[in-house]
């Protein structure tokens, strides 16, 4: 009989025993068999071992908003402190109130700052040009325009890619064996990404026109022009590979003038580096129909004795007389004993 009456004691001191490692442990797999444990066990074990855990929880959420800012001190020592944390968050919370000042104040340094120090942050940080700053590579741009010992053709498209004429230009590079540099619109790279990609892979420059090429808004100030510069790296980015810079630039209408002194300055910082020309073939230059005959023309016209030639074309839609001048305009280059080579810092 004794032993009738112990046992459901010590069955029920088993079975809460149990009750209580399930409670421990269920909770990490997530059941729904949890929620009736925790009717029994949860407050018995709150009591007991969770209470130092489930206090500093409250207490952090608090401070995890303004912790950010003095995060490297306080970070350190969270769960051992409870008592020490309230002090700071007490500080950190009147200050919010007029500091709604200090808030806005940070923002509009970073956001400023964080505009140029991604730019800057850019250039050692992207390996793939480690000691090349934006003024060397503009230094070997622009020594592009000149050559002592030979004469050197640089052939340019710009405003693409317009599939169409794209590819066509790309087909007659490839049959000719000549390499040339694509300053393409971001927006439109985002579109025609096959474009992008097939230039890089048949071995020619990849240069940054801007992502909009409108000039009011890229030329209303010299961030917005750099941060167009910065999207569209990005856009070649995503297609050609994240580990690759792209650092060669054209501006729309060309870099000249005092106006854009400092644009220039700007893109240089950003890391970025630019080439306008000494030549062209006059396919933007009306827009009434230019016969292949003429573009050619006006790219005998614009040679001259230019050891470095810098030669605008575009690859827009509508540039069809373009491709048919290309083969005569690369015939002629060849017999005036240039040779094609890429721009410094298009790939
Ligand atoms: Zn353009």
């Amino acid at each position: 009989m004794k032993r009738k009456t112990k046992r459901p004691a010590r069955v029920v001191s088993k079975f809460v025993l149990i009750l209580m490692i399930l409670n421990l442990t269920l909770p990490f797999y997530g059941g729904a068999t949890t929620s009736a444990l925790e009717t029994l066990g949860h407050h018995y074990l709150n009591g007991y071992i969770y209470r130092p855990q489930n206090t500093p929880e409250p207490t952090r959420q608090p401070e995890a908003h303004p912790a950010p800012p003095p995060s490297p001190s306080p970070s350190p020592t969270p769960s051992p402190s409870p008592s020490p944390k309230p002090s700071p968050t007490p500080e950190l919370t009147p200050t919010p109130e007029p500091g709604s000042t200090p808030e806005p104040g940070i923002e509009p340094s970073d956001s400023p700052g964080a505009i140029t120090d991604p730019s800057q942050e850019d250039d050692p940080n992207q390996g793939g040009l480690p000691a090349v700053t934006g003024m060397d590579l503009q230094k070997l741009l622009d020594a592009a325009y000149r050559n002592d010992d030979r004469k050197v053709a640089y052939l340019t498209f710009d405003d693409g890619p317009a599939p169409h004429i794209t590819n066509a230009i790309l087909d007659i590079l490839r049959e000719e064996n000549v390499k040339a540099t694509f300053f393409s619109i971001g927006n439109l790279a985002e579109v025609f990404p096959d474009e992008i990609r097939r230039q890089y892979e048949e071995g020619h420059g990849i240069g940054n026109h801007t992502y909009t090429h409108k000039f009011r808004q890229i030329y209303a100030d010299p961030q917005n022009f750099v941060d167009e510069l910065i999207k569209t790296e990005g856009v070649y980015k995503s297609i050609l590979g994240e580990d690759k810079t792209f650092r060669l630039i054209r501006f729309p209408g060309g870099s000249f003038g005092d106006k854009l002194e400092p644009f220039r300055e700007a893109v240089n910082e950003a890391g970025f580096a630019y080439i306008d020309w000494n030549c062209v073939n006059g396919d933007a230059e009306t827009l009434d129909y230019q016969s292949p005959q003429k573009l050619l023309s006006r790219v005998k016209e614009t040679t001259g004795s230019k050891s470095g030639l810098i030669v605008l074309m575009h690859d827009a839609p509508g540039k069809e007389t373009t491709v048919e001048a290309l083969p005569s305009i690369i015939e002629y280059l060849r017999s005036k004993g240039y040779e094609f080579e890429l721009l410094p810092g298009s790939r």
